[in-house]
């Protein structure tokens, strides 16, 4: 049986045991992989890196959906950069009255995650509030003159297609397309191995918001400790939305989570004093 060996990093990786390979192809822009492991069910590579398995996701795709969406508290319109997967659409449309615009750069990743990876997606792709756009994703915010509540990057890493939204460039033009008291959460990693990633990230955003930080989750298959989402916006209270009003919110919007709460909603932006020293530059 053959193993798929994650070539993120030069002298540790994690390795899979392939079950069954469903697709493998070099698309337009990346090199495609899903296949099953008997452990964590379909999992999707990108360029030799895993990018979501049906065991965990939910803990990536709960925090970076709800934790923005219910700090607003008031979201309309969501814009999804990446994402092909389908799971971050399924879990912002969880939301009532959100209109979502999803822009991602490989047809072939949506294509081939309604097929063969359709729990993560379950029907979200075919919502009428939903507006997919097959583009880059900087081209959008820089072409569009479109305004949105929340954006949400749920991008690969900084290599390859990604790299561009991982840019000042990137950040700066993101702000342009939100709403007063909008905020922008993006995947940025595991910062443990990707150190520069945050510090980069904390830098280039917090040229253009007066608040930039991070939040944190553990999810298993980003090995290496807490991945970040970084938090970029001009409302200062957002993040430290209280607890209570986080509360009401979710209560109202009804649904249930297997991740997300509000209590590790808050939680989440305590940073490990580690982190807080590489951002501090120490
Ligand atoms: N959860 C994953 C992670 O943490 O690595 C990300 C998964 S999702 C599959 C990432 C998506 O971003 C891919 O479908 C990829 O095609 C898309 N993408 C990469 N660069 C992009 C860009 N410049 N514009 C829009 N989408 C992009």
């Amino acid at each position: 049986m053959k193993n798929f060996k994650e070539t993120l990093y030069d002298a540790v990786c994690q390795e899979f045991r392939i079950d069954k390979m469903y697709f493998e192809s070099k698309t337009e822009h990346q090199h495609l992989m899903i296949f099953h492991n008997a452990q964590l069910g379909r999992v999707m590579t990108l360029d030799g890196v895993v990018q979501t398995t049906e065991a965990d996701e939910f803990i990536y795709h709960e925090m970076m959906a709800h934790v923005p969406i219910f700090a607003h508290g008031n979201a309309k319109k969501v814009l999804i950069i990446g994402g092909g997967d389908g799971g971050m659409l399924r879990e912002v449309l969880r939301h009532d009255g959100i209109e979502v615009t999803q822009v991602e750069i490989d047809q072939a990743v949506i294509d081939m995650s309604v097929q063969y990876l359709p729990k993560h997606s379950q029907g979200a792709y075919d919502d009428p509030r939903a507006n997919i756009v097959i583009a880059d994703g900087i081209d959008f915010v820089r072409n569009s003159d479109e305004k949105f509540d929340v954006i949400i990057s749920d991008s690969t890493d900084p290599i390859g297609p990604g790299e561009v939204l991982f840019t000042e460039d990137f950040y700066g033009l993101a702000k342009t397309r939100l709403n007063e008291g909008g905020v922008i959460a993006t995947q940025n990693g595991v910062p443990f191995f990707q150190q520069d990633e945050l510090i980069n990230t904390y830098q280039r955003m917090g040229k253009h918001f007066s608040d930039t930080t991070f939040y944190g989750a553990s999810i298993p298959t980003y090995y290496g400790g807490i991945m970040t989402f970084a938090w970029g916006t001009d409302n200062t209270a957002l993040r430290n939305t209280p607890l209570a009003t986080l509360q009401a919110r979710f209560e109202k919007a009804g649904f249930k989570t297997r991740y997300y709460n509000p209590a590790i909603h808050q939680a989440a932006f305590a940073l490990p004093q580690y982190l807080i020293n590489a951002l501090n530059g120490n």
